[in-house]
């Protein structure tokens, strides 16, 4: 099929062009996941709609009640607001664990939530991919991390994702139907293969974070290199002025492991139920034994740092 790049000015002109070219394309913004996932053989559209080049996408935005964070910001560029660096430090902690620098300078907030699902037995070379049986993320018939046949653990690996949930944020979403805003932790399915649940066509426009919280975060991110390595566990806790306490876990689920309580709940029952919540596999250079302890540690520094014991 002919290969195809385009490139709307105009976020209808966007949506219009998605549901024209359903069947076999990708939105394009900082291409960081997208274009090495295309490399790597493991994506195949061959039409690119490339959304750089819509004004309103690029915008962030404080009303009385939230602050709106275009999907296109870049994660290196989130720093330079201050009302992003006085609310919410800990985006801007999550941001800059991202990739290296220069992938910050490209990668985008909006695409940073919609980076795809990762395994050590998926993200190879084709080669490499077909000389072990293809898994079942790339049309094999069988997970070669659990030798089970029926669910794929790729793992969750956004960074941003773990933080903005902790937050209670919310994203909007643009179809050629209408808009909605939903919840950035209700998009995800748990299902490796297909981790996302909007449709394809869907675009997200915008990032909404509640204002007047009283947010207070620790984020943490496990990994064997400080730069360009992916998580192999992500936590942000955050509490609120009313005592609510969110904990949110990346690397160690095919979506964020989410668990709420107060500041009166027993913070080591919290964590319990956050280690039995996560469906680690061995899919990732540490071991699931490992990152499963991993988790203990970061959730009790987390609780201590937040002066919560
Ligand atoms: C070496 C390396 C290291 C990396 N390390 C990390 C890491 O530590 N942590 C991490 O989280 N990520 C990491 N990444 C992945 C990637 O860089 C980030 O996830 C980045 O934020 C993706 O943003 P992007 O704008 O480049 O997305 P793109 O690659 O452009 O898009 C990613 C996906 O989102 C879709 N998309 C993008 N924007 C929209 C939109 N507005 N509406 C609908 N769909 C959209 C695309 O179609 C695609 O499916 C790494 C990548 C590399 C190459």
């Amino acid at each position: 099929m002919e290969k195809q790049y385009l490139r709307p000015a105009t976020l209808k002109e966007a949506v219009q062009l998605a549901f024209e070219n359903e069947s076999d394309f990708r939105f394009l913004a900082g291409g960081t996941d997208v274009l090495v996932n295309k490399f790597q053989g493991n994506d195949s559209a061959n039409c690119l709609i490339d959304i750089t080049g819509i004004d309103e996408l690029h915008t962030v935005i404080v009303n009385n009640k939230h602050l709106n964070i275009g999907t296109l910001i870049c994660l290196d560029e989130l720093k330079k607001y201050p009302e992003i660096k006085k609310e919410f430090p800990v985006l801007i902690d999550a941001a800059e664990a991202v990739g290296s620098p220069t992938i910050r300078k490209t990668a985008t907030l909006g695409g940073n939530l919609l980076c795809e699902n990762r395994c050590l037995f998926y993200n190879q070379s084709e080669w490499w991919r077909e000389a072990v049986g293809n898994c079942l993320k790339c049309d094999g018939d069988v997970c070669i991390a659990t030798g089970g046949k029926k669910n794929c653990f790729s793992k969750f690996v956004s960074d941003t994702a773990i933080a903005l949930i902790s937050l209670d944020a919310c994203i909007e979403v643009v179809e050629k139907k209408g808009g909605y805003i939903v919840r950035v932790e209700d998009i995800y399915t748990g299902n490796g293969i297909t981790p996302r649940k909007f449709e394809k066509t869907s675009l997200i426009k915008s990032i909404s974070i509640p204002l007047n919280q009283g947010f207070r975060s620790v984020f943490k991110k496990l990994r064997q290199r400080e730069t360009l390595e992916f998580s192999s566990l992500t936590s942000a806790v955050t509490i609120n002025k009313n005592g609510k306490i969110k904990i949110v876990l990346g690397g160690v689920d095919p979506k964020p492991v989410v668990v709420e309580g107060t500041i009166a709940d027993d913070k080591q029952s919290l964590i319990k139920q956050a280690v039995k919540k996560a469906r680690l596999v061995d899919n990732d250079v540490y071991s699931r034994e490992y990152r499963k302890e991993m988790i203990v540690v970061y959730l009790n520094q987390s609780f201590e740092e937040l002066s919560l014991y």
